[in-house]
């Protein structure tokens, strides 16, 4: 089975690399052609401008959009969750291509800039009853976007109390927006669509990317199976 990572700009060699730690190929994908010849897709974090560039430059919207609206799987971190996002709000968004199916709003710099990165331990109910392994997440923000609202199809698999972070408590301008005790949404399904703020990728617990896995179907249908063992926390 082979899983395209959209590998314009950003962490598509880490994504690789954790699909590779479960048994799964993942192959680069740089030309509307070849998501002819895979089955599902990751877009990675990174920077979502300049990625939105290259794929205009290499004329991969139109394939990205069909891809989408084919029901494929996909999946977007970061960088990925606002080209999957049909809005997207925030810093320099002005006239940035999207694209969509999710049915949701990003703001594209939430969590402030590259110094107020950080990361935090996030429940995820959801990922531990298909996965199993610890109650939480150690999941890694950088340059974070969050989502503002959903549509009545999108599932929230996570969100984190704005308390939490103390980067956040810091940064006068998101306090003025948010009371504290508010929960921001980090990662949502909806259908073939999985988004996350976060970057998975950059961790060695593999439960996000086992979990996207099982959205596939010949691994849904066993067909193809990845390595049960392979799996880390
Ligand atoms: N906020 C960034 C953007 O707008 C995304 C950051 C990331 O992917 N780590 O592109």
């Amino acid at each position: 089975m082979v899983v395209g990572v959209l590998a314009l700009q950003g962490s598509f060699n880490e994504h690789i690399a954790a699909l590779k730690r479960l048994g799964v190929k993942g192959v680069e994908v740089r030309k509307p052609e070849q998501l002819l010849t895979v089955s599902s897709l990751i877009i990675p974090g990174g920077e979502s401008t300049t990625m939105a560039k290259l794929a205009e430059l290499h004329n991969l919207f139109p394939a990205l959009r069909d891809f989408v609206q084919m029901g494929k799987p996909v999946w977007g971190t970061c960088a990925g969750l606002i080209f999957l996002a049909n809005k997207a709000t925030g810093q320099k968004t002005g006239g940035q291509e999207l694209v969509g199916g999710l049915d949701c709003t990003v703001h594209r710099n939430f969590f402030g800039s590259q110094i107020q990165s950080f990361e935090t331990e996030l429940p995820v109910p959801q990922i531990v009853a298909k996965e199993g392994g610890p109650p939480s997440f150690r999941a890694v923000f950088i340059r974070a976007p969050a989502i503002l609202d959903v549509g009545p199809d999108v599932e929230v698999l996570a969100a984190i109390p704005l308390s939490a972070i103390e980067s956040i408590n810091s940064n006068p301008a998101i306090q003025k927006e948010e009371e504290s005790e508010k929960k921001v949404i980090v990662a949502v399904k909806q259908g073939n669509l999985l988004a996350t703020a976060f970057h998975p990728e950059l961790t060695a617990d593999t439960r996000w990317h086992s979990y996207f896995l099982k959205m596939v179907p010949e691994i849904a249908d066993g067909t193809s199976a990845i390595v049960p063992t392979s799996t880390t926390y």
